[in-house]
């Protein structure tokens, strides 16, 4: 607390970040980062822009990122906007679009940064509460006679990494023909189905995506939302009122050439696949319930053992997994998948722990 802060600082709860530990030999599982990184392509792209210009301000449309981006999503450049992170791509859609005085709906366990941004934004906030299983009931999103501010939803959902089928988002895109309908899609490439088939048909359809997880760029901080012309004009306007350059030079170059290198991204997210399925039965061995997974991690509990006590006991063997204080979900970790090796690793340690006792 300080006298300096104003009323609304002093009310804050800020999103609390996975941890960034820089140990030798540290298997990081906690914060779904991609275990195989960019392709090298875009780290010769990022050194020549370096070599290039960097004495001067970057495009602040982003245009050529913005062409390739709708060329790889089959949209036009009009319907993408592009930002530092997909989280400020999120804010900025907040605040255009769900300022609207009446309630946000989103589910009771969604992203954690959610109900933040509508603090900020002094955005009322109505959490539907997901069903026994975690799945989504898209028809708890009707109000009849009434009315929201709009509707948040990640598909898949984080941090169940469970998917929500197209045709249930399209329920929800009905229910709420004149309110934004955010659909993030922060893991989507990982087995999902991405709602921007929709948008021909749902201009209140904003599809939000991030090259830091399937890309493995979550240090280069670009995301991404695709909607309507008049939707991303908003979030451009915005963005106008709040930083012209969003994205610098090496950002722009080097996610440029993450969307040309079409193979590496493609076999990458395969592989992670893959190993979430070993990581899977491996746990389900070990007695631990699996909720199943449509994302680069899985949610998982287990009947016997504490879920904050295994993510300590595992942290001492130098393995990070996140575990969330929240209600509901505080007995489920959640644990990234990282490569073959690692997500061994992580089984053998819990082997050791003895938790199918
Ligand atoms: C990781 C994540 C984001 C943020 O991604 P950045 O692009 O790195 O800011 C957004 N939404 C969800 C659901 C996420 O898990």
């Amino acid at each position: 607390m300080s006298r300096f802060w104003s009323p609304l600082v002093q009310q804050l709860k800020p999103y609390v970040a996975g941890e960034q530990l820089d140990l030798p030999d540290l298997i990081k599982l906690n914060t779904n980062e991609n275990p195989y990184g960019p392709a090298p392509e875009v780290l010769a792209a990022i050194a020549q822009a370096n070599a290039d210009s960097l004495r001067l301000y970057p495009d602040p449309g982003a245009v050529a990122l913005r062409h390739t981006i709708a060329a790889h999503h089959g949209v036009r450049a009009e319907q993408v906007f592009v930002g530092n992170g997909s989280d400020e791509v999120l804010a900025h859609a907040f605040a255009a679009f769900f300022r609207q005085g009446l309630p946000l709906l989103m589910p009771d366990v969604s992203y954690s940064f959610y109900p933040v941004y509508a603090q900020l934004y002094g955005i009322p906030v109505e959490t539907v509460p997901v069903n026994a299983d975690f799945s989504i009931d898209v028809q708890a999103y009707a109000r009849p006679g009434g009315d929201v501010g709009g509707v948040v939803i990640a598909n898949p959902n984080a941090p169940t990494g469970m998917a929500l089928p197209l045709e249930q988002i399209e329920r929800l895109l009905n229910l709420w023909p004149d309110r934004v309908v955010l659909i993030d899609e922060a893991y989507v490439d990982f087995g999902g189905e991405s709602a921007v088939s929709l948008l021909a048909r749902h201009p209140n359809l904003l599809v939000v995506q991030t090259l830091s997880k399937s890309r493995g760029l979550a240090g280069l901080r670009v995301g991404y939302a695709i909607g309507s012309p008049a939707l991303i004009e908003g979030l451009s306007r915005i963005k106008g009122c709040f930083n012209s350059y969003p994205l610098d030079r090496l950002a722009q170059a080097g996610a440029q050439a993450s969307f040309e290198a079409d193979v590496y991204f493609r076999t990458t997210c395969e592989r992670v696949m893959q190993s979430r399925v070993h990581l899977t039965e491996g746990l389900r061995a070990l007695g631990f319930e699996v909720l199943p997974s449509s994302a680069n991690f899985v949610f998982a509990r287990h009947p016997l053992r504490d879920a904050a006590e295994l993510a300590q006991a595992l942290k001492s063997q130098a393995i990070l997994v996140r575990h969330f204080k929240l209600p509901r979900i505080d007995q489920f970790l959640r644990i990234t998948v990282g490569t073959g090796a690692q997500c061994h690793r992580l089984l053998d340690v819990l082997a050791q722990m003895q938790v199918h006792r």
